[in-house]
């Protein structure tokens, strides 16, 4: 052992003591023949008192590692800054370890490096303790869940990497198989299938820190690998599973950033959540809650109240000031994007609502707009119209959104978490055919069944979202335990009888002997610690990230493979 303690956590407890100490040196400072020197490990830094009239001082640069002895003094000033603030260490004996060149960026919790150089020398990007402390954090997390999945009865079990491609959901990465020349294996996307093999197999209760793997366009939030706290449970209701994961995330949010968590968490349904924050994942740590507004206006003939089967607002109170033009513009872009055709902004000043749209309504409308929204000087309304829902609601959700941000009513010392559930089972496609929502296993609810049949569309699942601060941090269903069900909805999604047994073969035929209820759930660990730490870049919560475009600066993968490599897999690149 190079050292008889860790650097940070030296207090006036240790005053007298003789220490010996490794680190990295994060600052020097010379003062004649005194030299101080912060020296740095995982656990915090000391400042080391060097007289080089006493001791040989070797030539010392940052990020320098040394091995050090001497002895715990207490400052006659202490530094607030540090945690070690109170005492420094006079040193009696000093060596270099390993020299270090100048880093290609500063080594501290600020550093104006691009992410890219950060990305490039992660190695050093991960010496700053702002993120030694994401990464800790991080594994605090995967700790309590091990512990609390265990105490409950969940058995840990491994599945493959290397499996069989479904195409459905995301895109799969392929891995050419040698053996098996024009064959390959996928990356799971999730366990999902297997999850629910090991319920069949009667295992009841399983988990995994499991691996997924997705080849869909990165985003801030997203990695084409990133890790999933993954479970299923036989013999549980959809109301045992929320309450048990409850459990689960108030264990993981105490021991990690000491926050009781109140429980039960909020439940709202797809529909409510839709209907009231324009959002399958709302924030509700801000109102803005959207009002329908649609009765107002039953009597009015133009085009634009009769066409629009939807027509819903949100007020801000006292925003009619700020939101200039170059406000406004942004909101538009917000409003196109999210293929919000009608949408408009009124403002209540001097006891008038001012707007373009205001010369649509009559004075009885108005009167009972500004009752319905409770208007008071200086409100701003925005309002959204749609003949489809879907476009309205999420057109508005987005502003409601936007104008939080701008309007910094984000209370960011407190958590929003809640259930979002009874989600659609089915959405339609761009080329409009039916795509499961959630994935093909979700079970319909039970009252639903019949609309299978008859109006698809409208059948709702046993689905369930968690939504943490906005984010959708994980999600999960009951399942499908009926063979004849499952085909049913393989059907619906438009597989044919040989396409359901290329591809889910195996799956289907398990379903013959005994299949249990089951249910389950999987949490985005990336995401969740991202929240915890107060990160909105997920590249800052995984030790070794992609970049935007998929890509390590580091060791720069994806690469191309020697020619015999290509042989052995008998593939060849095409231009
Ligand atoms: N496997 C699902 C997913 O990755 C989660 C689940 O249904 O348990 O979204």
């Amino acid at each position: 052992m190079l050292r008889t303690i860790y650097n940070g956590q030296l207090r006036l407890s240790n005053v007298g003591q003789n220490v010996e100490l490794v680190g990295w040196v994060a600052k020097k400072r010379n003062l004649g023949s005194l030299l101080f020197i912060d020296l740095r490990d995982r656990t915090g830094i000391i400042q080391l008192l060097i007289n080089s009239e006493q001791i040989v001082v070797p030539d010392v640069r940052n990020e320098y590692l040394l091995h050090v002895f001497g002895v715990v003094k207490q400052k006659a000033v202490a530094n607030n800054l540090l945690a070690t603030g109170e005492v420094e260490v006079e040193v009696s004996k000093l060596e270099v370890i390993n020299k270090a060149e100048t880093t290609p960026l500063i080594i501290a919790n600020e550093t104006d490096a691009l992410e890219e150089v950060r990305l490039k020398y992660r190695y050093l990007d991960l010496r700053r303790p702002t993120m030694q402390d994401k990464l800790i954090k991080r594994a605090q997390i995967v700790r309590s869940t091990h512990q609390y999945l265990d105490q409950n009865g969940f058995i840990e079990i491994e599945t493959p990497i290397l499996t069989k491609s479904t195409p459905g959901g995301a895109r799969d990465f392929l891995v050419a198989s040698r053996l098996h020349p024009g064959s390959f294996y996928a990356l799971p996307q999730s366990p999902q299938i297997y999850k629910q093999l090991l319920m069949i197999s009667g295992l009841e209760r399983y988990y995994q820190i499991a691996k997924c793997f997705r080849d869909e366009d990165l985003r801030a939030d997203r990695q084409p690998d990133f890790t999933q706290i993954d479970l299923e449970t036989s013999f549980l209701n959809q109301d045992e599973i929320l309450t048990l994961t409850e459990g689960l995330l108030h264990k993981i949010f105490l021991e990690t950033v000491n926050y009781d968590l109140p429980l039960p968490l909020p439940r709202l349904t797809y529909e409510q959540a839709l209907h009231t924050y324009g959002s399958d994942k709302p924030d509700l740590r801000y109102g803005l809650k959207i009002v329908n507004i649609k009765d107002i206006f039953e009597n009015n003939q133009n085009t634009f109240f009769v066409d629009n089967t939807h027509i819903i607002a949100i007020k801000v109170a006292n925003f009619a000031e700020q939101a200039t033009r170059k406000v406004l513009d942004n909101y538009n872009l917000t409003a196109k994007k999210f293929k919000l055709a009608s949408y408009a902004m009124l403002k209540y000043s001097s006891g008038e609502l001012v707007g373009s749209l205001v010369k649509l309504f009559s004075a009885q409308e108005i009167l009972a707009l500004k009752t319905k929204l409770d208007l008071t000087e200086h409100d701003v309304v925005f309002i959204a119209a749609s003949p489809l829902e879907d476009a309205a609601y999420f057109g508005l959700g987005a502003l409601r959104t936007q104008v939080a941000k701008d309007l910094n009513l984000i209370d960011d010392q407190i958590y929003s978490l809640l259930w979002v559930t009874d989600f659609p089972l089915f959405e339609t496609s761009d080329e409009g055919r039916l795509v499961a929502a959630h994935h093909p296993f979700t079970r319909p609810h039970d009252e639903d069944l019949a609309l299978l049949k008859t109006n698809p569309a409208q059948v709702r699942a046993q689905a369930y979202d968690i939504v943490i601060n906005g984010y959708e941090a994980g999600g999960g269903s009951l399942r499908i335990y009926d063979r004849d069900l499952q085909n049913q909805i393989f059907t619906l999604l438009g597989m044919s009888e040989e396409a359901i047994r290329f591809k889910f073969g195996f799956f289907v035929d398990a379903f013959n002997y005994g299949t249990p209820p089951h249910g389950g759930i999987a949490l985005g660990l990336d995401r969740m610690t991202m929240i915890l730490t107060g990160t909105d870049n997920i590249r800052d919560v995984i030790a070794f990230p992609k970049n935007l475009a998929g890509v390590s600066p580091m060791s720069e993968e994806p690469t191309t493979v020697d020619q015999q490599q290509l042989i052995d897999l008998h593939l060849k690149i095409v231009e």
